[in-house]
């Protein structure tokens, strides 16, 4: 059996760190201490100065394939999610066709299986994600999937989705939810505020996401069903959130890098790059947002990586599509604004344990992400340097597209290796495979 012996990191177990060695044989870590000696022919990957963590699992993933192509593949999408530090990623269903059904969703968790992480599947809740029937749910509970959602579009009827989260219910499966009112969000190219005045561009008001919240909110109170909450945005849906879990509702909610850091003021450059959906807000929600990752009521960091080609990004801003790329640099975005506020075992909860939990992926429920780095756990690892410091090159990236916001900018911290399944797939930040 191939092994790795990861050397001088921190190890990261519960909210403590401890100096030690990591010894992985074939998928399973063998041995954690300090002192460890390599056995004979086995592989050395320095980790001083970085602390070893569970590999990333990211809720929220676009791969584009099939159907997209020429954006990313399954391959480039999972070799990014590699570099960025992750070990799983769930492939949102907004392909084309939708994972709406049994064959596409087994094609994409074939394809997975080549690829360079866990690549988990959400399906569709509606066919076509038209939002007008069901999906087969229960069909594709068969193939594993946990995780059902119309991403891209908030399922508009309440009456299909109060169908939908009953059905849910009986599967044991989670509805997630893109929280956006078609009938107040028509037309907007970015966030609806004084900047979206000032520029002349059509906004989209916060109400758009919250009172989609709200009223499923109320739907999971009724029917008891759990349900997880897509890239959310605002102060008011953050607040919502709040109230919604002290009731003791069974509720999980994500929220993106992108979210955390950037406001609506960068729109001011007229750059495609920066339109996403749900629209970059304001300082004051930003804020929101930081509080409620730092004291704990939002679950997870998801990246909405959105990959697109240059040609559709290069756009006008009104007529280019929403989305921006996440995967490889979410991490570093994330320690370089919020180390003030959050710890890096915090913040890792953040990126891998609850997610991993989210998603079913966790050991507890049978999976191999977001474990302990002990012995007996899956080898599926992140080795992160907390100082280090990089600038952001677009042409490095190993996604098939360029549209990342944080292109020429200065992060801290940085994956230095990521093994998955025991298998070193960066290492010194370059993929392997
Ligand atoms: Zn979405």
């Amino acid at each position: 059996m191939p092994e790795l012996l990861i050397k001088g990191g921190r190890l990261l177990s519960g909210t403590g760190q401890a100096r030690g060695d990591v010894l992985v044989s074939g998928d399973s870590i063998l041995a954690v201490g300090e002192g460890l000696e390599a056995p004979l022919g086995a592989r050395v990957l320095e980790a001083d100065g970085a602390v070893v963590a569970p590999g990333l699992v990211d809720l929220h993933a676009h791969l584009r394939q099939p159907g997209s192509e020429v954006a990313e593949t399954i391959e480039t999408g999972s070799r990014a999610a590699a570099v960025g530090g992750y070990t799983a990623v769930v492939a949102m269903p907004n392909t084309e066709p939708a994972i709406d059904e049994v064959s596409v969703a087994r094609d994409v968790l074939a394809l997975g299986r080549q690829a360079c992480c866990e690549v988990s599947v959400a399906g569709a809740i509606t066919i076509g994600r038209k939002g007008e029937r069901l999906a087969p749910l229960g069909q594709l509970a068969g193939l594993g999937i946990h995780l059902f959602t119309d991403d891209g579009r908030g399922v508009q009827d309440a009456s299909l989705m109060r169908r939908a989260l009953e059905y849910a219910s009986d599967l044991g499966v989670v509805l997630a939810e893109h929280c956006e009112d078609e009938s107040l969000s028509a037309g907007g190219q970015m966030h609806e505020g004084a900047w979206s005045s000032r520029l002349g561009i059509p906004g989209q008001s916060r109400l758009s996401e919250e009172v989609m919240l709200g009223r499923d909110l109320a739907l999971v109170r009724s029917v008891g069903a759990p349900m997880h909450f897509l890239h959310l945005s605002t102060a008011g849906s953050l607040e919502a959130l709040r109230r919604a879990k002290s009731e003791g509702l069974p509720v999980t909610a994500e929220v993106t890098p992108h979210h955390l850091t950037l406001t609506d003021a960068e729109v001011a450059s007229y750059d495609s790059v920066y339109k996403v959906n749900p629209p970059l807000r304001e300082a004051s929600d930003v804020e929101a947002l930081r509080q409620g990752l730092a004291d704990g009521l939002v679950d997870a960091v998801a990246t909405d990586h959105a990959p697109h080609q240059a040609e559709t990004k290069e756009r006008p801003f009104d007529e280019a599509p929403f989305g921006m790329l996440g995967l490889e640099t979410a991490l570093s975005v994330c320690w370089t604004a919020l180390s003030d506020r959050l710890s890096l075992a915090e913040l890792l909860a953040a990126f891998s344990t609850r997610p991993a939990r989210i998603a079913r992926l966790d050991v507890a429920s049978g999976g191999r992400q977001g474990g302990a780095v002990a012995a007996g756990q899956p080898a599926n690892l992140v080795v992160f340097d907390p100082e280090a410091s990089y600038e952001v090159e677009r042409a490095r990236l190993c996604s098939l597209s360029r549209n990342t916001p944080f292109a020429g900018r200065k992060l801290r911290g940085r994956v230095r290796h990521t093994i998955y399944e025991g298998e070193p797939v960066v290492i010194d930040g370059e993929a392997r495979r």
